[in-house]
């Protein structure tokens, strides 16, 4: 790992977004291994997954809302397929034929799924992958909020989750990103009153706007962004093993997540 220069210690991150504070909580090192020496981090399945089928509601959610139609969705499938075949990150899968199938077929189910949970011939789209650079409790925050829809009791912020739905004990902390992205929504003027997780396997979970939530969330991002900035000033990022590490891109530049990973699932190839 190489040692921050001395004048790079009031480097700071041009923002924060959820899903950067996730990997600092997760694992300081890891973050730095990624956000400052910048090795590759390439996308495995699951989220290559999820970046296809959000791909493919955010198109149907574009069309007039009489058009969204499951076969004009089969069909912007087709469409988004032929580019997703020429994707690093899906050619770095390194899938073999029945993979690229299974994977299609994984993909369309989900989309079967979303037309389960909902028509989107009614959904009242505001805006749909909205990117949103704000300044929150004081800290530079950046998101991209799938869908903001208008309905009866106000405005609705939406998160497609392409994943399984948490477990009770971790919902708080998948609630939070919404929560995270009504106060980023407020200082655009979006006041909203409702924040949906969208979990495509299994359902939504929705709840009211809850402004003690909101603000808890902003506290707990302020917090990480406190500890990042001061892992930052003191170059020190400390290393946190567990069960994620045999997943962890970085296992290379890693002895101790390294070794957490062959004493939980043996040796690597
Ligand atoms: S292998 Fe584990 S401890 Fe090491 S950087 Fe990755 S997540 Fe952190």
């Amino acid at each position: 790992m190489n040692s921050l220069e001395p004048e790079s210690s009031t480097f700071r991150p041009r923002h924060l977004s959820p899903s950067s504070a996730s990997t600092f909580r997760q694992c300081p090192r890891r973050w730095r291994l990624r956000y400052i020496d910048k090795l590759p981090d390439p996308k495995g399945e699951p989220a290559v997954l999820g970046t296809f089928v959000h791909e493919i509601l955010e198109e149907l959610l574009s069309l007039e809302a009489k058009d969204r139609s499951i076969d004009a969705a089969r069909e912007i499938a087709r469409q988004l397929w032929i580019r997703i075949l020429d994707d690093e990150d899906f050619i770095a899968l390194g899938f073999s034929e029945s993979e690229v199938k299974a994977f299609m077929w994984k993909a369309w189910r989900l989309v079967e799924r979303y037309f389960v949970l909902e028509d989107p011939a009614e959904v009242e789209v505001v805006r749909a992958e909205q990117k949103l650079s704000v300044e929150i409790g004081g800290v530079p925050f950046f998101g991209i909020v799938d869908l903001t829809e208008r309905v009866s009791s106000g405005l609705r912020v939406v998160d497609y989750k392409t994943g399984k739905a948490p477990r009770s004990r971790y919902l708080d902390d998948k609630l939070s990103q919404v929560w995270l992205y009504a106060a980023a929504l407020a200082e655009e003027d979006f006041d909203v009153s409702e924040v949906r997780l969208m979990y495509l396997t299994s359902g939504s979970i929705d709840r009211p706007l809850d402004s003690m939530a909101v603000a808890s969330a902003v506290e707990g991002h302020r917090q990480t962004w406190d500890r990042l900035c001061q892992a930052i000033d003191t170059d020190n990022f400390s290393y946190k093993t567990g069960p994620l590490c045999n997943w962890c891109p970085y296992l290379d530049h890693c002895p101790e997540g390294a070794a957490e990973a062959e004493r939980r699932y043996g040796p690597r190839d």
